[in-house]
């Protein structure tokens, strides 16, 4: 019997070559392994202040783009967050079964909060929401980077908590530390991560990106004066950078990399690269815009939310019967 795993996407910023690279080729690679949940968590996205035409148009724009990448709507059972309505009411019986002292322990909540000083309330509570989640599609594992890991064990504690108290409801779910698929860094400043919000888009290659342009931002990558194709991350990060991107989007290993540039020149193997890059984003690019302008995702969340919303609903009557909240 295949377990249960759950993925949420959070649609800020704009998907990146790095997105791609380090986890979605990873997860399309997985969905046949379990029986996959994947949502677009929107209402995580409003825990610090987003434009609203940014976080409308990255609802179905990262879900397009997620497709387009291999995501398939057969193998996934894939749902809008704010669609199913009983899980910011879920989320608040979990609430006041959590301690404001486990919730401002958090390190991504004390992280973030010494950005701005204002931060809201939903910052503090938003691994409960994530619980939520959790629990909802009784999810044996949810995939999680190691920042996320603290937050799963959140959940166990609140789901062991709760069962204890009102008797055997959740299943207790379990942090999946993903493989860690290859860290792609800024073309620009290769010292850093490619990042979906940096600013400087000139070392960003983002999925939707115009393919002359990334040409040009691939050309013109910063690398080192030694001139050979060899990898090494603390001499040449720029150019063991662009070895990574081109492995792994012909599915080579590194040194199959260096045999093959290694008669070639810095503009020679950019070029090269280049050629990969644009080849993998155009068949994207082609897929993406066939989705993006047909009723398909509507449909894949529609479908989606029917499945998930009774699944919450039975989840919410059940807690609210062993509380106590009924007539
Ligand atoms: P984020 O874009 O930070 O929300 O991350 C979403 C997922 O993409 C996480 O699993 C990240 O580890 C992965 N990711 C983001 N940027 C990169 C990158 N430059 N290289 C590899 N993986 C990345």
């Amino acid at each position: 019997m295949k377990k249960i795993s759950l993925t949420g996407l959070k649609p800020t910023g704009s998907l990146t070559l790095g997105n791609y690279i380090g986890a979605i080729k990873q997860m399309v690679e997985m969905q046949d392994n379990y029986i996959n949940y994947l949502f677009v968590a929107d209402m995580h996205a409003i825990t610090v202040p987003i434009n609203r035409e940014e976080l409308h148009n990255n609802i179905k724009n990262f879900l397009a783009l997620y497709l387009a990448c291999g995501i398939d709507p057969k193998k996934n059972i894939i749902y809008l967050q704010s669609d199913i309505e009983y899980i910011p009411c879920i989320s608040w019986l979990l609430e006041c079964n959590t301690y404001y002292g486990e919730l401002s322990r958090m390190i991504q909540f004390k992280e973030k909060s010494k950005k701005n000083a204002n931060f809201s309330v939903g910052l503090l509570t938003y691994p409960v929401l994530m619980a939520t989640d959790i629990l909802v599609v009784d999810a044996d594992y949810v995939p999680v980077g190691i920042d996320q890991k603290q937050h799963v064990e959140l959940t166990r504690n609140i789901a062991s908590r709760f069962n204890k108290k009102y008797g055997e409801t959740f299943k207790i779910p379990e942090p999946l530390i993903t493989e860690v698929g290859t860290k792609i860094m800024d073309l620009v400043d290769p010292s850093k991560k490619m990042s979906k919000t940096e600013e400087n888009n000139k070392g960003v290659i983002c999925l939707l990106d115009d393919l002359k342009l990334v040409r040009k931002k691939i050309m013109s990558a910063t690398t080192d004066s030694d001139m050979k194709v060899v990898y090494d991350q603390e001499k040449k990060p720029g150019i063991s950078n662009l070895i990574n991107i081109y492995a792994s989007l012909t599915n080579k290993n590194i040194s199959e990399v260096e045999e093959m540039f290694k008669n070639s020149n810095y503009a020679q193997f950019k070029s090269a690269v280049a050629d990969v890059v644009c080849s993998f984003l155009e068949k994207i690019q082609l897929r993406y815009n066939e989705l993006i302008n047909s009723d398909e995702i509507d449909k894949i969340l529609r479908e989606g939310a029917l499945v998930v919303r009774k699944m919450a609903s039975d989840k919410f009557d059940t807690m609210k019967l062993k509380i106590g909240l009924y007539r």
